[in-house]
């Protein structure tokens, strides 16, 4: 078997489904001891249990610093080091700008982009102890902005600067900052969408391509985090063949 993550320990947010929950399992089967965050805890605790490693359930909410601090702590406490941190928690509630409920745009900004910000804050000392690395889950929609997708591509551009000056504050330092962009895998990411129009669009989209599975995202991750420590896998766009 594969045990290129042998000795590693990595934290990976949002793993109660979708791409985070792939994210951790492929981490696991690489060898990696590997602590898990969400909101959902009882998903956790199922895949835990699962998982082909050591695994350790967390409650967390990226968008509570305090949660985010706790759950930093926790690994630490339990595995004793922190190699990657992988910031994937994240939601997409889009919609056109005119009329929006702004609640939602503050939950966006919250959780994509002030909670992988927190989550960076809170474990880059470890990261900068370990020459670790740094994975965020940021989006095509990081690169490009589209009609209906205003708030959420700006988090996404935000999670984008962050992570370049991150990178560049850090890596001679050893620390790697990887930003991987996905376009459309089929995840439970729209099932939140509010917008009646905006959901429809998503689940057209799904039935009318062969779209990306959380699988294909997670050997992306595994790749860029298991290159030798002098190679930075910096960005990684990774879109369905059928996406135009
Ligand atoms: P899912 O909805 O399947 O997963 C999202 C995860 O984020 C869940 O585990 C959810 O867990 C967690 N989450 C949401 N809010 C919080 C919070 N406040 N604190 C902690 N965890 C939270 O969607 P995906 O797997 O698709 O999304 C994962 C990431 O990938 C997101 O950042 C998304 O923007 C990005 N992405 C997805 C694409 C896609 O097409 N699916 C394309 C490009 C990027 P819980 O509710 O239990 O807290």
């Amino acid at each position: 078997t594969n045990q290129t993550m042998s000795g590693k320990v990595a934290l990976v947010t949002g793993a109660s489904s979708g791409i985070g929950e792939a994210v951790a399992l492929a981490l696991s089967a690489a060898g990696a001891r590997v602590a898990v965050g969400a909101r959902r805890v009882d998903r956790l605790d199922v895949l835990a249990q699962s998982a082909p490693g050591e695994m350790l359930a967390l409650r967390l909410d990226v968008s509570d610093q305090s949660s985010v601090r706790a759950a930093v702590a926790a690994t630490i406490e339990r595995f004793g080091r922190l190699d990657v941190l992988v910031n994937n928690a994240g939601l997409m509630l889009t919609g056109l700008i005119d009329g929006a409920d702004t609640a939602e745009w503050e939950r966006m900004v919250g959780t994509n982009l002030l909670g992988t910000m927190y989550m960076t804050h809170a474990a880059l000392p470890h990261l900068l102890e370990s020459k670790g690395a740094l994975v965020q889950l940021s989006s095509t929609s990081g690169r490009v902005a589209n009609a209906g997708g205003g708030v959420y591509a700006a988090t996404k551009f935000g999670v984008n600067a962050f992570s370049e000056s991150l990178r560049q504050e850090v890596t001679a330092h050893g620390v790697r900052v990887v930003v991987v962009e996905p376009g459309f895998t089929a995840t439970e990411l729209t099932d939140h969408i509010s917008d009646p129009a905006s959901r429809a669009m998503a689940t057209q989209l799904a039935t009318r391509m062969r779209t990306l599975r959380p699988d294909d995202v997670a050997a992306a991750v595994l790749y860029a985090v298991t290159q030798p420590a002098h190679v930075s896998v910096n960005e990684i766009l990774i879109r369905p063949t059928d996406q135009t």
